[in-house]
């Protein structure tokens, strides 16, 4: 490996390179942008267009792309070459600040949720300046946001920054207010872990369940799965080490900050942490990172698998949006500091995020919802579908301290006596973690632990900065006319704290006792995507994002009919890959084996009446039973695929329809089906095992 120091950013266009390359007052306005959101000149855009050809074709490129986020979850792409023609017959590389700014890729392809007639192609890509232009494959790529012609918004990134420049403006206000008059610009950041799964690309091949729908609709427990727990901080096996090199090497080249990495808690499960970036470059990395861990899989033979329930029985995967935010003068502002009792600042904006959290439950879990999340929420390995907050014993206590209005004892850091000579005492943290929160306190920032795998992350930041920003001007408002504003603020965050303790909850997320108790305490409880997304189009919803300017209202109805039609494309893949399995497949398999079995009862029975066939003809009674069973019930799934109700009418009726009907008979399915494998000689079985592929790396 190359000095490390010089490989990484070595594919980005980053900060260094900039100052290298453009001209000093360029440099200059374009910092302004990027630190301060102010607008743009051409001249600007030129200049640092040219400077970007310039290295990106002393890198080997030889095309540009806008790299953008529509609708559909994954990122877009269209390639331009730099060639333009010269007067002599010959070529030269060209790249303008027009060409920089703005492209046209043609919206009609991508989802729209009906805002937009198909005949309406026309949409627009513009550069984002705040998140760096990087080389892939000799493509050099531009990240940029996504609208149409008429100016809807019909990308992910757009509302994130908006949202990002909404919580910005409103907190630095507040901190003005507080006196903090050095403070003019506050972003969010974050830090997103990564969990998948790697397989074996073989074993992957010959599963199209897999192939089309990225999970296994049939498949037996193999006789292991994760209970020794001698899986999770394992000894990384070396073809997955082999392969994990290589993902550090890639992200580090892309300027990512790949920190952490460890085999999760399911067999053949690994994990990926990054060090937090701001909200929006962690969006961007975030989405590389998948990519880059699907090519590089390839390129060892696996296959990477980001969705959130592959097999059944064993853990899924998730992601664990660390959040926090902080000002341009660097202190974080979610940090208790040494004396949080008397840190009215952190108070407020705690209060924040709890009362933001609170009145707002509905949209950060329906946001992380979709087909491949619902199997995890609430299965005892994610956490459940009801949201709420874990702040820790020493939070809790302030908390609990300020509404009662007693005085606060911090636990305080104590000393971890280790009691062995060699090895060093050192201090504890001041709170354990909580496993089972999904939103949960963990020192200067908030884990919020509910986001599946393959989830972009902008949705539930755009959705979470926002809301937090919406409380903070609500804040805002009351204190900026105070004749005393200290006391102003203590009446505000007792209120506050009071009013929305219901949502504070420091026990096990996953007991029984806490669904109830959730519900007494009025919390909502959405188990599936549509019984959440229908809350999405509530009158309380749309006036937060209306009001804070970051999406209209037909652009969220527009987002809800998306996410609703896309759970019913997915689920009605998936019933069609079970039921093509079931025909073409597994049914002939059992017919063969049960054919076989007959054939060797028939064979010995003539070599001698006075054999037993007994094996035979209790496998053979019992497998012909179950694969009635299965037969009629893929027929059954059939018809309720083919009579599911048409889409046009409402898709929310729809998606109900495939999550009570079509998801229930999957379900069933499968059972039968599964229990036949275990009855079924590994020699007809159509598909590999879960112990082959769990097992098989
Ligand atoms: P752990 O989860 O083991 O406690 P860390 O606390 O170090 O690990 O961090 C977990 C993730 O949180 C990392 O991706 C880290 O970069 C991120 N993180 C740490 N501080 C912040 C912050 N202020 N804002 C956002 N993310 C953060
Ligand atoms: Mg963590």
């Amino acid at each position: 490996m190359t000095n490390l120091t010089e490989l990484f950013g070595s594919m980005v266009f980053n900060d260094r390179k900039m100052q290298e390359r453009l001209p000093r007052t360029t440099y200059k306005a374009l910092k302004k942008t990027i630190k301060n959101g102010e607008p743009l000149d051409i001249s600007v855009a030129n200049a640092v267009a040219n400077a970007m050809k310039d290295w990106a074709v002393e890198m080997g490129c030889t095309h540009y792309t806008h790299w953008f986020q529509p609708m559909t979850g994954v990122t877009a792409e269209k390639h331009d070459s730099f060639i333009y023609p010269a007067d002599d017959g010959q070529i030269i590389m060209e790249f303008s600040g027009k060409e920089l700014i703005k492209g046209e890729p043609d919206a009609s392809s991508f989802p729209s949720g009906g805002i937009r007639a198909t005949f309406e192609a026309r949409g627009y890509t513009t550069w984002d300046p705040t998140s760096p232009a990087f080389i892939r494959d000799k493509t050099l790529y531009i990240p940029t946001a996504f609208c149409s012609y008429t100016g809807e918004v019909l990308d992910k990134k757009t509302p994130l920054l908006r949202s990002m420049e909404k919580l910005s403006s409103v907190s630095v206000k507040l901190l003005q207010l507080l006196g903090k008059n050095e403070v003019t610009r506050v972003t969010t950041t974050v830090g997103p872990e990564q969990e998948y799964f790697l397989i074996d690309k073989k074993m992957y091949d010959a599963r199209p369940d897999l192939i089309y729908t990225g999970r296994t609709l049939f498949g037996a427990p193999a006789p292991k799965g994760q209970e020794l727990e001698d899986h999770y901080f394992g000894t990384i096996k070396s073809r997955v080490a082999a392969f994990m090199n290589d993902l550090d090497e890639e992200l580090w080249k892309l300027g990512i900050m790949a920190k952490t990495k460890h085999n999760e808690v399911a067999p053949s499960q690994h994990e990926l942490a990054p060090i937090f970036a701001t909200s929006n470059i962690a969006t961007d990395h975030n989405q590389l990172t998948m990519e880059v861990m699907k090519k590089t899989a390839e390129k060892h033979g696996l296959v990477c698998l980001l969705h959130e329930k592959p097999f059944a029985g064993v853990n899924g995967s998730g992601k664990h949006n660390n959040w926090s935010i902080s000002t341009n003068t660097g202190e974080n502002l979610l940090d208790p500091g040494k004396d949080p009792e008397n840190n009215l600042q952190f108070q407020l904006f705690l209060a924040a995020v709890v009362k933001a959290v609170h009145e707002y439950q509905d949209l950060l879990r329906l946001t992380v919802a979709s087909a491949g999340n619902d199997h995890r929420l609430g299965a005892n390995e994610a956490p459940p579908a009801i949201i709420s907050m874990y702040l820790g014993d020493d939070l809790g206590a302030l908390v609990d301290s300020i509404i009662n209005g007693t005085e606060y004892k911090s636990a305080g850091k104590t000393d971890m006596l280790t009691g062995v000579d060699v090895l060093p005492d050192f201090k504890k943290d001041t709170s354990d973690r909580n496993r089972t929160s999904p939103f949960a306190f963990t020192g200067n920032k908030f884990e919020f632990r509910a986001l599946g795998s393959s989830l972009n992350i902008a949705c539930p930041n755009y959705m979470l900065n926002t809301m937090v920003a919406e409380e903070l001007s609500g804040f805002y408002n009351e204190l900026k006319d105070a004749d005393d504003l200290d006391a102003a603020i203590k009446t505000l965050v007792r209120k506050t704290f009071t009013e929305h303790k219901n949502i504070i909850f420091n026990g096990d997320n996953y007991s029984a006792e806490w669904v109830e108790e959730a519900a007494k305490r009025g919390l909502c409880n959405y188990r599936s995507l549509p019984e959440a997304m229908e809350h999405y189009v509530d009158k309380k919803n749309i006036d937060l994002f209306v009001k804070n300017g970051i999406v209209t209202e037909a652009e969220i109805r527009a987002r809800y009919e998306i996410e609703l039609e896309h759970y019913i494309k997915e689920l009605r893949i998936e019933a069609r890959t079970m039921i093509d399995m079931a025909e073409k497949n597994i049914t002939p398999a059992v017919i063969e084996f049960l054919s076989e079995l007959t054939n060797a009862a028939a064979a010995k029975k003539s070599l001698s009446s006075s054999y037993s066939v007994y094996a035979e003809t209790t496998l053979i009674e019992e497998l012909s039973a179950k694969l009635e069973s299965f037969v009629k019930k893929t027929a059954e799934l059939k018809t309720a695929v083919e009579k599911a109700p048409n889409h046009s009418s409402s898709n929310l009726e729809e998606a109900k329809y495939y999550r009570e009907t079509v998801f229930a008979l999957m379900g069933e399915l499968r059972e039968t089906g599964d229990y036949m494998e275990t009855k079924t000689s590994a020699k007809f079985w159509p598909y590999p095992s879960y112990g082959e592929i769990l097992f098989g790396v």
